[in-house]
């Protein structure tokens, strides 16, 4: 059936109205009143203190047009814990994206660089970064600690007047593994923290700038650092830095080859 003819007979337009035109749909969701909510920290059921404004999430296409949900979410005024926002069932609390939405969005993360990912999604540049950094961060809240052979440290700047991330990837399996705010000691020193020193002391390479910092905390952390520790500035990281700069964070096989051989190299010698 043709959309427009599907969205005449959903709606029940009827002669002489027509539907011309569907660019996006709109889908806006509202309570029962007389509802009680729980806090979202202890539970309590309690009675609507008032209504945040209006909230607008990406959901899953309908129809291959871009779908989003509208809602005001209730708060309520715990005696406890103040007035805070509840929890609702289809979306994290600060995502722009339904749950689904972001499931799907990993998935094609997985299969993509960012670049590819945003493009097949239909969001920005920024959203699929979002996306992704999310979904690394809500990884490693559940997860123990997973030893990275040969790893590589980066800084990755959040534009203008913003604050720096620190990341740590997986060379050998060229993702992103680690995310911290900052570019402190302690950045890196979370993504240490959440190993067993058994676990570090399997660490064979660690590229990264000379970052005094980064440095420090490879030192307190990793079991003979200076050994694993590879420089090679200009042809390594320059390469990793450029790569995610093109957003290339799936590198090609000949390239992530080339990385690995480098980083032998750079260890053996
Ligand atoms: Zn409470």
């Amino acid at each position: 059936m043709e959309v427009k003819e599907l969205y005449r007979q959903i709606l029940g337009i009827e002669e002489p109205w027509r539907v011309s035109q569907v660019e996006r749909i709109d889908v806006k969701v509202v309570h029962d009143e007389n509802m009680r909510w729980p806090c979202p920290e202890c539970g309590e059921l309690l009675t609507v203190y008032d209504h945040a404004p209006e909230r607008v999430w990406r959901h899953l296409d309908t129809c291959q047009f871009k779908t989003y949900l509208h809602a005001r979410i209730p708060r309520v005024d715990c005696p406890v814990h103040g007035v805070r926002q509840v929890k609702v069932s289809w979306a994290e609390a600060h995502s722009r994206f339904t749950v689904l939405f972001e499931r799907l969005a990993i998935g094609v993360l997985k299969e993509a660089n960012i670049e590819g990912a945003a493009r097949l999604l239909r969001v920005s540049w920024d959203e699929a970064w979002n996306l992704m950094e999310r979904a690394v961060r809500r990884g490693q809240r559940r997860k123990k600690g997973r030893v990275v052979k040969k790893m590589g440290v980066d800084e990755k700047s959040l534009g203008k007047g913003h604050n720096y991330l620190t990341l740590v990837y997986d060379l050998g399996e060229a993702r992103v593994e680690y995310i911290a705010d900052d570019r402190r000691r302690e950045s890196l020193g979370g993504y240490f923290s959440l190993l067993s020193l058994a676990q570090r002391e399997e660490i064979e390479a660690i590229a990264t700038d000379i970052w005094d910092p980064y440095l420090a905390s490879i030192r307190e952390h990793v079991p003979g650092a200076e050994e694993k520790l590879v420089f090679d500035r200009y042809h390594l990281m320059t390469h990793l830095v450029q790569a995610v700069d093109k957003v290339r964070f799936i590198f090609t096989k000949n390239y992530l080859n080339w990385l690995k051989n480098r980083i032998s190299a750079s260890t053996s010698s």
